[in-house]
């Protein structure tokens, strides 16, 4: 039975695997509420008890049936109003559980947060997914992003996304640093069913390198050209991103650069976003700072001048509300922006 209220999809059908070893409702942490609503601790891979999961999830999705936003959620903009149903289900799955990553971007608090690093504990998904997948929990129809630290250099990495595009999902977004390329991610573009982003936060080696502390340039350039390539049957699975970090790539030349080796690779899609670091050291600030926001316009006219289609990732979409101007879509996947 639907009905009509406040409230947002993480909340409702929802879930993430962290990297603090929590499983938790979103990843969302822009909210004057804190976001990031815990559903279990200490969690290492052992088999859940879906039916406490469910519970919890009800008790905070309860709260907006009522009228009342869940604390956690409040100020999030990814609240809206919309009908929505009761039943039990993840239709949003975030996989986020590793740390390692083969770069060092100056951006990433993970890979720099010792005990953060110290804390984590890998551990193989597989028979937490499959038990989603046997069980019909997950829909396979779902939302899956898959981020890190970086995935691919996992050693289930292959096998992981292989059950999840056997299962049918046809829906996820891979995010990788791209220095490792990964046939599965080719293979799931391909099918149309992986989306891949990429950031590449640069349009040059130098800027490159001065942001992600690794020189990999072109192992990134050729995964990015080899995965354009598995583009066969539709164009618009691969994005290259870039993240505006304040002081390392705050240019307009730089921003020109990327865009336009973007479409040389033969790509369609790109996404802009800001260094969440300078988001939270400018929070009360925003509305003033007009020279991140002009980045974000130059990008949407550069990328319309060469016919890509451009994403907002979330504080890109924070400034542009701050700024009075609604991102309809973001943190989505392109299909999203598609339809
Ligand atoms: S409203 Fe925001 S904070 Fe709450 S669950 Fe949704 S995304 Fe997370
Ligand atoms: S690629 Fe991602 S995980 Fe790796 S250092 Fe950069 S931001 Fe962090």
């Amino acid at each position: 039975m639907g009905n009509k209220f406040i409230s947002c999809d993480w909340l409702e059908h929802g879930i993430i695997f962290d990297h603090e070893n929590v499983i938790r409702v979103c990843c969302s942490q822009c909210n004057e509420g804190g976001g990031r609503p815990v559903l279990r601790g200490q969690y290492y891979g052992e088999k859940l008890d879906w039916d406490r999961i469910f519970e919890l999830k009800r008790e905070m999705r309860n709260v907006q049936r009522t009228g009342q936003t869940y604390e956690k959620c409040r100020g999030c903009i990814l609240l809206r109003e919309d009908e929505w149903d009761d039943e039990d289900y993840i239709n949003r799955l975030l996989l986020t559980h590793w740390i390692n990553c083969n770069c060092k971007c100056v951006y990433c608090p993970a890979v720099r947060d010792e005990k953060l690093k110290a804390n984590n504990r890998h551990y193989n998904i597989i028979p937490t997914l499959q038990e989603m997948c046997d069980r019909g929990i997950l829909k396979k129809n779902a939302y899956i992003s898959i981020a890190g630290g970086e995935s691919t250099i996992y050693p289930e990495f292959e096998d992981m996304l292989h059950l999840l595009l056997d299962y049918g999902c046809d829906n996820i977004l891979v995010n990788s640093s791209g220095i490792k390329y990964s046939p599965a991610i080719a293979k799931g573009i391909t099918e149309q069913k992986v989306q891949l982003t990429i950031s590449i936060d640069s349009g040059t080696q130098e800027t490159y390198e001065k942001i992600k502390l690794v020189k990999t340039y072109d192992n990134i350039i050729e995964s990015l050209s080899k995965y354009s390539e598995a583009q066969i049957y539709n164009k618009d699975m691969v994005c290259s991103k870039f993240i505006i970090v304040p002081g390392f790539n705050d240019r307009e030349e730089e921003i020109e650069a990327w865009i336009e080796n973007t479409a040389a690779l033969g790509l369609k899609h790109v996404s802009i976003d800001v260094d969440l670091r300078w988001i939270h050291e400018h929070f009360d600030n925003l509305k003033n700072e007009r020279r991140i926001y002009d980045l974000i316009v130059f990008t949407q006219k550069a990328a319309e001048r060469e016919n890509l289609i451009l994403r907002y990732d979330e504080r890109a979409s924070i400034m542009r509300k701050i700024h009075k101007i609604d991102t309809a879509i973001f943190g989505g996947t392109m299909q999203r922006i598609k339809g």
